[in-house]
């Protein structure tokens, strides 16, 4: 892998009234940028340096620095898209027939996301993510952790760390989560991980996502 940190999909600011543009460039510049330095301070020039990100993820063994700062990173880059100036509200085509098949409707997911989101003790992470039968399900993790280690593949993420939120809405996680919800989520980004979700080779058992 390089160490190169993927630019973010739009300019700071451009998240405003919902998440600041010092908040994104806070998050971006300072957490971010610091996972990708101390992942590229414990991997250089050693044999894990030659894997793809997405499998360091997916291998390293878990808590140590390695997999936390490598899942931070991955993590990060993957919320930035999930987020988008004109997001949020609700989805349409494909993705808004899987969300209705596995949540009833489209409120009920939602209000699921947002429960999840509100209810993750302390640091961590809430996904939407397609489960190896190819059907959507909303799960959060603690910390760096990524559901791609339980074979989950993740559809939309959103940071719930404090340093997510905090200088926008203090200790009110809840209001970050709805603003997120209505303003923000990229349900294009979503659409196209469904898509590649559903286009790998189906395995026995396993449910196809779409079409
Ligand atoms: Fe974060």
């Amino acid at each position: 892998m390089d160490f190169l940190l993927p630019e973010l999909p739009y300019a700071p600011d451009d998240l405003e009234p919902h998440i600041s543009g010092r908040t994104v460039d806070v998050h971006y510049h300072k957490h971010h940028a610091g996972y990708m330095a101390k992942l590229a301070d414990a991997i250089r020039g050693k044999p894990l340096e030659r894997l793809l990100l997405e499998d360091i993820v997916r291998t390293a063994p878990e808590n140590g620095d390695v997999f936390r700062n490598a899942a931070q990173v991955w993590n990060h880059t993957f919320y930035w898209n999930s987020l988008a100036p004109d997001g949020g509200g609700k989805p349409s085509g494909a993705v808004a027939d899987l969300l209705r098949r596995d949540f009833g409707s489209i409120e009920d997911f939602k209000q699921n996301l947002a429960t999840v989101a509100k209810g993750e003790f302390g640091s961590g992470w809430a996904w939407l993510v397609a489960d190896r039968a190819g059907r959507l399900r909303v799960l959060s993790t603690s910390d760096a952790d990524n559901p791609m280690r339980d074979g989950h593949q993740p559809i939309l993420a959103i940071d719930v760390w404090e340093h997510a939120y905090y200088l926008d809405y203090q200790n009110e996680r809840g209001r970050y989560v709805e603003a997120c919800l209505d303003h923000l989520l990229n349900w294009r980004f979503a659409e196209s991980n469904i898509e590649t979700a559903a286009a790998e080779v189906p395995t026995p058992g396993r449910v196809k996502l779409a079409g």
